[in-house]
């Protein structure tokens, strides 16, 4: 199937939730074709690339960093990414509230918490939202928007798990939301869901999925 297709098939099953199709390594006439296609918030996982294609494709392009951040970069990306899905801590967080405010920018972030077994998924754990969200530098940051949580689920077959780990990330997002939510934070988007495990994703309550390889095919 052609990308086009592809992106309306699985546009059909997504009900209201948002969609990022997650374009990383794939070639910019890819990115054109779901572009051509309407799809207008893309997924990158890495600054370099993002840059580079943001550069030359339409500039009505949403660009989503998805991929772990590394602080000094963030710089390149300040002034234009859309949404960064992946502030995995409160240096980077404030890094990014430094960038904004340079530029004059409110910068649009999710949080990215751990929720699968594997060690070597990012993210805070709930001791650390809490910490981070009731803390006084984060009040004080001004030039951040803090979203929405993202989680990426333990890479297994075990379904049963996978809607384990995003119940647990649903319940968490309420009960932050419920806490936290004041005129200042608005945490309304839950990014979970990729192209394995978006269906019971949704099932799970996320508002927004990160889709790649059912869009785009295999990657490399
Ligand atoms: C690559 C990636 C995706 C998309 O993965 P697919 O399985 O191709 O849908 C989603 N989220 C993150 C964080 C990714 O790195």
């Amino acid at each position: 199937m052609s990308i086009a297709g592809n992106l309306s098939a699985v546009k059909e099953s997504l009900g209201k939730c948002h969609l990022v199709a997650v374009s990383k390594t794939k070639p910019n006439e890819d990115l054109m074709a779901a572009y051509d296609a309407g799809q207008r918030a893309l997924g990158e996982n890495k600054v370099q690339e993002m840059t580079d294609k943001a550069e030359v494709l339409p500039k009505d392009i949403e660009w989503h960093m998805i991929g772990h951040l590394q602080r000094n970069k963030v710089k390149y990306i300040a002034p234009f990414v859309h949404l960064i899905h992946s502030v995995d801590s409160v240096r980077l967080l404030k890094e990014i509230n430094k960038q904004g405010k340079k530029i004059d920018r409110v910068i649009p972030v999710l949080l990215q918490i751990h929720i699968a077994e594997e060690e070597n998924k990012y993210g805070l754990d709930e001791d650390e939202l809490h910490e981070l969200l009731s803390s006084e530098a984060f009040k004080e940051m001004n030039h951040v928007a803090v979203q929405g949580l993202m989680g990426m689920a333990t890479f297994t077959d075990d379904t049963e798990k996978i809607r384990r780990e995003f119940k647990s990330l649903k319940k968490l997002f309420d009960k932050t939301a419920e806490q936290y939510n004041d005129e200042k934070l608005n945490l309304k988007e839950l990014s979970m869901g990729m192209s394995g495990d978006y269906e019971i994703a949704i099932e799970e309550g996320s508002t927004m999925v990160r889709i790649g390889s059912k869009i785009f095919g295999e990657r490399n």
